[in-house]
Protein backbone atom coordinates (compact mmCIF):
# COMPACT_ATOMS: atom_id res chain seq x y z
CA UNK A 1 0.00 0.00 0.00
CA UNK A 2 1.33 3.94 -0.67
CA UNK A 3 -0.22 6.94 0.78
CA UNK A 4 1.96 9.14 -1.62
CA UNK A 5 1.46 11.16 -4.03
CA UNK A 6 3.31 9.92 -7.50
CA UNK A 7 6.38 12.97 -8.21
CA UNK A 8 3.87 13.69 -11.21
CA UNK A 9 0.51 14.23 -9.39
CA UNK A 10 2.39 16.00 -6.21
CA UNK A 11 3.58 18.33 -8.79
CA UNK A 12 0.21 19.32 -9.89
CA UNK A 13 -1.46 19.26 -6.58
CA UNK A 14 1.30 22.23 -6.09
CA UNK A 15 0.83 24.19 -9.21
CA UNK A 16 -3.05 24.34 -8.53
CA UNK A 17 -2.87 25.29 -5.28
CA UNK A 18 -0.65 28.23 -6.49
CA UNK A 19 -2.95 29.26 -9.09
CA UNK A 20 -6.33 28.75 -6.78
CA UNK A 21 -5.07 30.61 -4.29
CA UNK A 22 -3.46 33.64 -6.62
CA UNK A 23 -6.19 33.23 -9.25
CA UNK A 24 -9.15 32.09 -8.25
CA UNK A 25 -9.60 32.66 -4.75
CA UNK A 26 -10.12 36.75 -5.70
CA UNK A 27 -12.44 35.91 -8.35
CA UNK A 28 -14.84 33.47 -6.12
CA UNK A 29 -17.07 36.40 -4.27
CA UNK A 30 -17.33 38.39 -7.58
CA UNK A 31 -18.86 35.72 -9.76
CA UNK A 32 -21.22 34.73 -7.06
CA UNK A 33 -22.56 38.39 -7.07
CA UNK A 34 -22.63 38.59 -10.87
CA UNK A 35 -23.50 35.43 -11.83
CA UNK A 36 -21.73 35.43 -14.87
CA UNK A 37 -19.82 32.75 -16.91
CA UNK A 38 -15.93 33.24 -15.29
CA UNK A 39 -14.53 32.97 -18.62
CA UNK A 40 -11.19 34.05 -17.46
CA UNK A 41 -10.68 31.46 -14.94
CA UNK A 42 -11.84 28.86 -18.19
CA UNK A 43 -8.84 30.65 -19.71
CA UNK A 44 -6.80 30.24 -16.95
CA UNK A 45 -7.73 26.28 -17.03
CA UNK A 46 -6.69 25.78 -20.87
CA UNK A 47 -3.47 27.45 -20.76
CA UNK A 48 -2.40 25.63 -17.77
CA UNK A 49 -4.22 22.67 -19.54
CA UNK A 50 -6.09 21.57 -16.99
CA UNK A 51 -9.04 20.96 -19.17
CA UNK A 52 -7.34 17.77 -20.71
CA UNK A 53 -6.25 16.57 -17.23
CA UNK A 54 -8.22 13.39 -17.50
CA UNK A 55 -8.01 12.66 -21.08
CA UNK A 56 -5.35 10.58 -22.01
CA UNK A 57 -2.58 11.71 -23.60
CA UNK A 58 -3.20 10.27 -27.39
CA UNK A 59 -6.36 12.37 -27.11
CA UNK A 60 -4.35 15.60 -26.58
CA UNK A 61 -5.11 15.84 -23.09
CA UNK A 62 -2.61 15.29 -20.31
CA UNK A 63 -3.18 11.73 -19.23
CA UNK A 64 -3.47 12.49 -15.33
CA UNK A 65 -6.04 10.23 -14.98
CA UNK A 66 -8.99 10.91 -12.49
CA UNK A 67 -6.97 10.97 -9.66
CA UNK A 68 -5.48 14.21 -11.31
CA UNK A 69 -8.40 15.66 -12.17
CA UNK A 70 -9.88 15.11 -8.98
CA UNK A 71 -6.49 16.19 -7.00
CA UNK A 72 -7.31 19.84 -9.37
CA UNK A 73 -10.54 20.09 -8.23
CA UNK A 74 -9.53 19.60 -4.46
CA UNK A 75 -7.20 22.48 -4.47
CA UNK A 76 -9.72 24.68 -6.61
CA UNK A 77 -13.20 23.76 -4.76
CA UNK A 78 -11.22 25.71 -1.67
CA UNK A 79 -11.79 29.21 -3.19
CA UNK A 80 -14.28 28.46 -5.78
CA UNK A 81 -17.35 25.43 -6.02
CA UNK A 82 -18.42 27.22 -9.35
CA UNK A 83 -14.34 27.15 -10.74
CA UNK A 84 -14.49 23.20 -9.85
CA UNK A 85 -17.81 22.44 -11.04
CA UNK A 86 -15.85 24.18 -15.06
CA UNK A 87 -13.22 21.46 -14.27
CA UNK A 88 -15.74 18.66 -13.88
CA UNK A 89 -17.19 19.34 -16.60
CA UNK A 90 -14.40 18.21 -18.68
CA UNK A 91 -15.11 14.88 -17.46
CA UNK A 92 -18.96 14.82 -16.91
CA UNK A 93 -20.16 14.56 -20.30
CA UNK A 94 -16.85 13.17 -21.89
CA UNK A 95 -17.37 9.72 -19.95
CA UNK A 96 -19.16 7.51 -22.03
CA UNK A 97 -17.66 9.10 -24.64
CA UNK A 98 -14.18 8.04 -22.98
CA UNK A 99 -15.86 4.27 -21.94
CA UNK A 100 -17.35 3.17 -25.19
CA UNK A 101 -16.90 5.82 -27.59
CA UNK A 102 -15.46 5.34 -30.93
CA UNK A 103 -11.87 6.02 -31.89
CA UNK A 104 -12.97 8.61 -34.53
CA UNK A 105 -15.81 9.93 -31.54
CA UNK A 106 -13.18 10.57 -29.23
CA UNK A 107 -11.22 12.75 -31.72
CA UNK A 108 -13.70 14.98 -32.47
CA UNK A 109 -15.47 15.24 -29.13
CA UNK A 110 -12.95 14.99 -26.72
CA UNK A 111 -9.87 15.82 -28.01
CA UNK A 112 -11.67 19.55 -28.44
CA UNK A 113 -13.25 19.52 -24.72
CA UNK A 114 -8.91 18.88 -23.50
CA UNK A 115 -7.50 21.48 -25.32
CA UNK A 116 -10.02 23.97 -24.69
CA UNK A 117 -11.14 24.29 -28.39
CA UNK A 118 -14.95 23.34 -27.35
CA UNK A 119 -17.45 22.98 -24.19
CA UNK A 120 -19.71 20.33 -23.39
CA UNK A 121 -22.69 19.52 -21.05
CA UNK A 122 -24.55 16.56 -19.63
CA UNK A 123 -28.34 15.43 -20.48
CA UNK A 124 -29.87 12.69 -18.62
CA UNK A 125 -32.16 14.52 -16.05
CA UNK A 126 -35.70 15.52 -17.09
CA UNK A 127 -38.48 17.64 -15.18
CA UNK A 128 -40.30 13.97 -14.30
CA UNK A 129 -36.94 12.01 -14.08
CA UNK A 130 -34.24 13.27 -11.71
CA UNK A 131 -33.36 9.91 -9.55
CA UNK A 132 -35.47 7.80 -11.52
CA UNK A 133 -33.88 7.86 -14.46
CA UNK A 134 -35.21 5.03 -16.47
CA UNK A 135 -38.28 7.51 -16.16
CA UNK A 136 -36.80 9.90 -19.07
CA UNK A 137 -39.11 10.29 -21.63
CA UNK A 138 -36.72 12.17 -24.71
CA UNK A 139 -37.29 10.08 -27.48
CA UNK A 140 -34.87 9.41 -30.30
CA UNK A 141 -36.99 7.42 -33.60
CA UNK A 142 -35.11 5.84 -36.31
CA UNK A 143 -35.41 7.50 -39.70
CA UNK A 144 -33.26 5.90 -41.91
CA UNK A 145 -29.35 6.39 -41.04
CA UNK A 146 -30.77 9.30 -38.54
CA UNK A 147 -31.80 9.38 -35.67
CA UNK A 148 -34.59 12.30 -34.49
CA UNK A 149 -34.87 13.69 -30.83
CA UNK A 150 -37.80 14.98 -29.16
CA UNK A 151 -37.69 15.77 -25.66
CA UNK A 152 -36.65 18.10 -22.49
CA UNK A 153 -33.50 17.88 -20.68
CA UNK A 154 -33.29 19.91 -17.72
CA UNK A 155 -30.37 21.47 -15.06
CA UNK A 156 -27.82 20.97 -17.41
CA UNK A 157 -24.86 22.35 -15.92
CA UNK A 158 -22.55 24.14 -18.03
CA UNK A 159 -25.71 24.64 -20.49
CA UNK A 160 -25.03 27.84 -22.39
CA UNK A 161 -21.37 27.81 -22.81
CA UNK A 162 -21.72 24.05 -24.53
CA UNK A 163 -20.81 23.47 -27.76
CA UNK A 164 -22.27 19.59 -27.73
CA UNK A 165 -24.06 17.72 -25.63
CA UNK A 166 -24.50 14.12 -24.20
CA UNK A 167 -28.08 13.22 -24.71
CA UNK A 168 -29.75 10.19 -23.19
CA UNK A 169 -32.76 9.04 -25.22
CA UNK A 170 -35.16 6.46 -25.20
CA UNK A 171 -34.57 4.22 -28.37
CA UNK A 172 -37.30 1.62 -26.86
CA UNK A 173 -40.89 2.27 -25.92
CA UNK A 174 -40.94 5.55 -23.87
CA UNK A 175 -42.63 3.58 -20.95
CA UNK A 176 -40.23 0.71 -21.14
CA UNK A 177 -37.88 0.52 -17.67
CA UNK A 178 -35.71 -1.93 -19.78
CA UNK A 179 -32.07 -0.39 -19.38
CA UNK A 180 -31.40 -1.38 -23.30
CA UNK A 181 -34.48 0.95 -24.39
CA UNK A 182 -32.15 3.48 -23.58
CA UNK A 183 -29.32 5.50 -25.81
CA UNK A 184 -26.58 7.92 -25.59
CA UNK A 185 -25.92 10.22 -28.30
CA UNK A 186 -23.83 13.53 -29.01
CA UNK A 187 -25.77 16.36 -30.34
CA UNK A 188 -24.00 19.41 -31.54
CA UNK A 189 -25.33 23.00 -30.64
CA UNK A 190 -25.94 23.94 -33.90
CA UNK A 191 -28.47 21.40 -35.14
CA UNK A 192 -31.75 22.43 -35.99
CA UNK A 193 -34.47 22.13 -33.67
CA UNK A 194 -32.05 22.60 -30.42
CA UNK A 195 -32.10 25.47 -28.11
CA UNK A 196 -31.74 26.18 -24.54
CA UNK A 197 -35.03 26.91 -22.24
CA UNK A 198 -35.21 28.10 -19.00
CA UNK A 199 -31.90 29.14 -17.09
CA UNK A 200 -32.58 28.25 -13.17
CA UNK A 201 -32.36 30.35 -10.73
CA UNK A 202 -29.93 28.59 -8.01
CA UNK A 203 -28.88 29.05 -4.27
CA UNK A 204 -25.53 28.41 -5.14
CA UNK A 205 -22.81 27.69 -7.50
CA UNK A 206 -23.64 30.83 -9.20
CA UNK A 207 -21.87 31.58 -12.88
CA UNK A 208 -22.08 28.20 -14.09
CA UNK A 209 -25.74 27.77 -15.27
CA UNK A 210 -28.07 25.06 -15.29
CA UNK A 211 -30.97 24.80 -17.53
CA UNK A 212 -33.09 23.16 -19.84
CA UNK A 213 -32.07 21.67 -23.40
CA UNK A 214 -35.27 22.04 -25.21
CA UNK A 215 -35.08 19.20 -28.46
CA UNK A 216 -37.70 19.39 -31.26
CA UNK A 217 -37.32 16.72 -33.88
CA UNK A 218 -33.22 17.18 -33.62
CA UNK A 219 -32.14 14.99 -35.95
CA UNK A 220 -28.44 13.45 -35.64
CA UNK A 221 -26.51 10.91 -37.49
CA UNK A 222 -26.49 7.51 -36.46
CA UNK A 223 -22.66 7.98 -35.85
CA UNK A 224 -23.79 10.11 -33.36
CA UNK A 225 -24.36 7.44 -31.65
CA UNK A 226 -22.10 6.74 -28.00
CA UNK A 227 -21.61 3.11 -28.27
CA UNK A 228 -24.17 0.55 -28.38
CA UNK A 229 -27.97 1.28 -29.46
CA UNK A 230 -29.44 0.09 -25.92
CA UNK A 231 -26.03 1.70 -23.90
CA UNK A 232 -28.14 3.16 -21.17
CA UNK A 233 -25.55 1.20 -18.98
CA UNK A 234 -22.92 3.86 -20.05
CA UNK A 235 -24.82 6.52 -18.41
CA UNK A 236 -24.01 4.78 -14.83
CA UNK A 237 -20.56 3.60 -15.73
CA UNK A 238 -20.08 7.18 -16.23
CA UNK A 239 -21.42 8.54 -13.19
CA UNK A 240 -19.60 5.68 -11.17
CA UNK A 241 -16.67 6.49 -12.70
CA UNK A 242 -17.41 10.90 -11.40
CA UNK A 243 -17.99 9.91 -8.05
CA UNK A 244 -14.46 10.25 -6.79
CA UNK A 245 -14.47 13.45 -8.73
CA UNK A 246 -17.63 15.29 -7.18
CA UNK A 247 -16.49 14.25 -4.04
CA UNK A 248 -13.09 16.08 -4.14
CA UNK A 249 -15.43 19.24 -5.19
CA UNK A 250 -16.97 18.44 -1.43
CA UNK A 251 -13.40 17.89 0.46
CA UNK A 252 -12.01 20.95 -1.28
CA UNK A 253 -14.93 23.12 0.08
CA UNK A 254 -14.58 21.22 3.48
CA UNK A 255 -11.10 21.92 3.83
CA UNK A 256 -10.98 25.91 2.75
CA UNK A 257 -14.21 26.26 4.89
CA UNK A 258 -12.49 24.87 8.17
CA UNK A 259 -9.27 26.92 7.42
CA UNK A 260 -10.64 29.73 6.99
CA UNK A 261 -12.60 29.66 10.42
CA UNK A 262 -9.33 28.28 12.01
CA UNK A 263 -7.56 31.69 11.06
CA UNK A 264 -10.43 33.49 11.95
CA UNK A 265 -10.70 31.70 15.76
CA UNK A 266 -7.15 32.17 16.51
CA UNK A 267 -7.68 36.34 16.07
CA UNK A 268 -11.26 36.50 17.45
CA UNK A 269 -11.65 37.57 21.53
CA UNK A 270 -14.01 36.37 24.16
CA UNK A 271 -13.61 36.68 27.71
CA UNK A 272 -10.00 37.64 27.53
CA UNK A 273 -8.67 35.10 25.27
CA UNK A 274 -9.05 33.82 21.80
CA UNK A 275 -12.27 31.64 20.54
CA UNK A 276 -9.32 28.92 19.55
CA UNK A 277 -8.25 28.44 23.60
CA UNK A 278 -11.86 27.16 24.57
CA UNK A 279 -11.78 23.14 24.41
CA UNK A 280 -15.16 23.25 22.90
CA UNK A 281 -13.83 24.71 19.92
CA UNK A 282 -11.06 23.08 19.63
CA UNK A 283 -12.84 19.45 19.76
CA UNK A 284 -14.75 20.62 17.22
CA UNK A 285 -11.64 21.75 14.82
CA UNK A 286 -10.43 18.14 16.08
CA UNK A 287 -13.58 16.24 14.65
CA UNK A 288 -13.89 18.05 11.38
CA UNK A 289 -10.35 17.78 10.62
CA UNK A 290 -10.56 13.92 11.36
CA UNK A 291 -13.81 13.91 8.68
CA UNK A 292 -11.98 15.70 6.16
CA UNK A 293 -9.11 13.51 6.14
CA UNK A 294 -11.23 10.48 6.40
CA UNK A 295 -13.47 11.81 3.21
CA UNK A 296 -10.28 12.34 1.64
CA UNK A 297 -8.80 8.90 1.75
CA UNK A 298 -12.23 7.58 0.66
CA UNK A 299 -11.76 9.89 -2.43
CA UNK A 300 -8.46 9.05 -3.17
CA UNK A 301 -9.18 5.53 -3.24
CA UNK A 302 -12.08 5.52 -5.49
CA UNK A 303 -10.21 7.76 -7.96
CA UNK A 304 -7.18 5.46 -7.40
CA UNK A 305 -10.36 2.61 -8.40
CA UNK A 306 -11.94 4.59 -11.15
CA UNK A 307 -8.69 4.79 -13.08
CA UNK A 308 -8.17 1.23 -12.90
CA UNK A 309 -11.46 0.63 -14.62
CA UNK A 310 -13.71 -0.17 -11.06
CA UNK A 311 -16.23 1.33 -11.57
CA UNK A 312 -18.85 -1.46 -12.69
CA UNK A 313 -20.87 -2.81 -9.84
CA UNK A 314 -18.77 -4.52 -7.57
CA UNK A 315 -16.97 -0.78 -7.28
CA UNK A 316 -20.17 0.48 -6.70
CA UNK A 317 -20.19 0.90 -2.74
CA UNK A 318 -16.41 2.27 -2.63
CA UNK A 319 -16.92 5.20 -5.32
CA UNK A 320 -20.60 5.80 -3.60
CA UNK A 321 -19.48 6.27 -0.08
CA UNK A 322 -16.46 8.78 -1.36
CA UNK A 323 -19.82 10.93 -3.06
CA UNK A 324 -21.71 10.59 -0.39
CA UNK A 325 -19.20 11.33 2.77
CA UNK A 326 -17.50 13.99 0.64
CA UNK A 327 -20.76 15.74 -0.16
CA UNK A 328 -22.30 15.26 3.40
CA UNK A 329 -18.97 16.68 5.04
CA UNK A 330 -18.75 19.73 2.93
CA UNK A 331 -22.26 20.63 4.47
CA UNK A 332 -21.29 19.88 7.76
CA UNK A 333 -18.03 21.52 7.29
CA UNK A 334 -19.03 24.83 6.29
CA UNK A 335 -22.11 24.94 8.37
CA UNK A 336 -20.34 24.58 11.40
CA UNK A 337 -17.37 27.11 9.72
CA UNK A 338 -19.79 29.35 9.60
CA UNK A 339 -21.26 29.15 13.08
CA UNK A 340 -17.64 29.43 14.70
CA UNK A 341 -17.59 33.17 12.86
CA UNK A 342 -20.68 33.84 14.50
CA UNK A 343 -22.53 36.88 13.07
CA UNK A 344 -19.67 37.71 10.90
CA UNK A 345 -19.86 34.05 9.37
CA UNK A 346 -23.62 34.96 8.75
CA UNK A 347 -22.25 38.15 6.37
CA UNK A 348 -21.03 38.46 2.67
CA UNK A 349 -17.71 39.94 4.23
CA UNK A 350 -16.88 36.33 4.56
CA UNK A 351 -16.62 33.80 2.27
CA UNK A 352 -18.36 30.98 4.59
CA UNK A 353 -22.16 31.82 3.98
CA UNK A 354 -21.39 31.14 -0.09
CA UNK A 355 -19.74 27.91 0.91
CA UNK A 356 -22.53 27.06 2.80
CA UNK A 357 -24.76 27.56 -0.27
CA UNK A 358 -22.89 25.60 -2.27
CA UNK A 359 -21.78 22.62 -0.50
CA UNK A 360 -26.05 21.77 -0.47
CA UNK A 361 -25.83 21.27 -4.91
CA UNK A 362 -23.21 18.62 -3.93
CA UNK A 363 -25.43 16.62 -2.32
CA UNK A 364 -28.41 16.63 -4.82
CA UNK A 365 -26.07 16.39 -8.15
CA UNK A 366 -24.95 13.30 -9.95
CA UNK A 367 -26.74 10.54 -7.23
CA UNK A 368 -28.46 12.56 -4.63
CA UNK A 369 -27.25 11.45 -0.66
CA UNK A 370 -30.25 8.81 -0.65
CA UNK A 371 -29.32 7.13 -4.23
CA UNK A 372 -25.83 6.48 -3.11
CA UNK A 373 -26.69 5.34 0.28
CA UNK A 374 -29.23 2.83 -1.54
CA UNK A 375 -26.44 1.88 -3.82
CA UNK A 376 -23.75 1.47 -0.62
CA UNK A 377 -26.43 -0.59 1.03
CA UNK A 378 -26.76 -3.01 -2.14
CA UNK A 379 -23.04 -3.38 -2.20
CA UNK A 380 -23.22 -4.90 1.06
CA UNK A 381 -26.37 -6.72 1.05
CA UNK A 382 -25.05 -8.89 -2.37
CA UNK A 383 -21.66 -9.05 -0.49
CA UNK A 384 -19.81 -6.90 -2.61
CA UNK A 385 -18.70 -5.29 -0.19
CA UNK A 386 -18.06 -7.26 3.05
CA UNK A 387 -15.15 -8.06 5.25
CA UNK A 388 -14.31 -11.78 5.35
C1 LIG B 1 -27.21 22.61 -9.56
C2 LIG B 1 -27.58 21.34 -10.25
C3 LIG B 1 -26.89 20.93 -11.37
C4 LIG B 1 -27.28 19.77 -12.05
N1 LIG B 1 -26.62 19.42 -13.20
C5 LIG B 1 -27.07 18.37 -13.93
C6 LIG B 1 -26.49 18.04 -15.20
O1 LIG B 1 -25.51 18.66 -15.65
N2 LIG B 1 -27.02 17.04 -15.94
C7 LIG B 1 -28.09 16.32 -15.49
O2 LIG B 1 -28.52 15.41 -16.20
N3 LIG B 1 -28.66 16.59 -14.29
C8 LIG B 1 -28.18 17.59 -13.51
N4 LIG B 1 -28.76 17.89 -12.30
C9 LIG B 1 -29.89 17.10 -11.84
C10 LIG B 1 -29.54 16.12 -10.73
O3 LIG B 1 -28.78 15.06 -11.24
C11 LIG B 1 -30.86 15.67 -10.11
O4 LIG B 1 -31.38 16.76 -9.42
C12 LIG B 1 -30.69 14.50 -9.17
O5 LIG B 1 -30.39 13.34 -9.89
C13 LIG B 1 -31.94 14.25 -8.32
O6 LIG B 1 -33.08 14.20 -9.11
P1 LIG B 1 -34.37 15.11 -8.74
O7 LIG B 1 -33.91 16.47 -8.50
O8 LIG B 1 -35.39 14.86 -9.77
O9 LIG B 1 -34.86 14.54 -7.36
P2 LIG B 1 -35.89 13.35 -7.15
O10 LIG B 1 -35.42 12.16 -7.87
O11 LIG B 1 -37.27 13.84 -7.41
O12 LIG B 1 -35.72 13.10 -5.59
C14 LIG B 1 -36.31 13.94 -4.61
C15 LIG B 1 -35.85 13.45 -3.24
O13 LIG B 1 -36.27 12.09 -3.07
C16 LIG B 1 -35.15 11.29 -2.77
N5 LIG B 1 -35.30 9.98 -3.41
C17 LIG B 1 -35.56 9.71 -4.73
N6 LIG B 1 -35.55 8.38 -4.93
C18 LIG B 1 -35.28 7.80 -3.74
C19 LIG B 1 -35.12 6.46 -3.30
N7 LIG B 1 -35.21 5.44 -4.16
N8 LIG B 1 -34.85 6.24 -1.99
C20 LIG B 1 -34.71 7.27 -1.12
N9 LIG B 1 -34.85 8.57 -1.48
C21 LIG B 1 -35.12 8.82 -2.77
C22 LIG B 1 -33.95 12.01 -3.36
O14 LIG B 1 -32.75 11.64 -2.71
C23 LIG B 1 -34.33 13.45 -3.09
O15 LIG B 1 -33.98 13.80 -1.78
C24 LIG B 1 -28.36 19.01 -11.57
C25 LIG B 1 -29.02 19.41 -10.40
C26 LIG B 1 -28.63 20.54 -9.74
C27 LIG B 1 -29.35 20.95 -8.49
Amino acid sequence: MQFDLSPELAELQATVRKLAQERIAPRARQIDETDEYPQDLYDLFVDAGLTGLCVPEELGGAGAGIFGLALAIEEVAKYSNAAALMLLLTRLPTGPLLIAGSEEQQRRFVTPVATGAARAAFGLSEPQAGSDVMGIRTRARRDGDDFVLTGTKCWMSGIRQADWYCVFAKTGPVESRAHDSVSAFVVERDRPGLSVGTIDRKMGVKGVDTGELLLDDVRVPAENVVGEIGGFRLAMLGLNAMRPIVAARGIGLAEGALMYAVKYVQERRAFDRTIADFQGIQWKIAELATEIEAARLLTYRAAWMADRGQFTKESVPFLSMAKYYATELGVKVSGEALQMLGAAGYMKDHPLELYYRDAKQLTIVEGTTQIQLGLIARGVLDRDLWWD
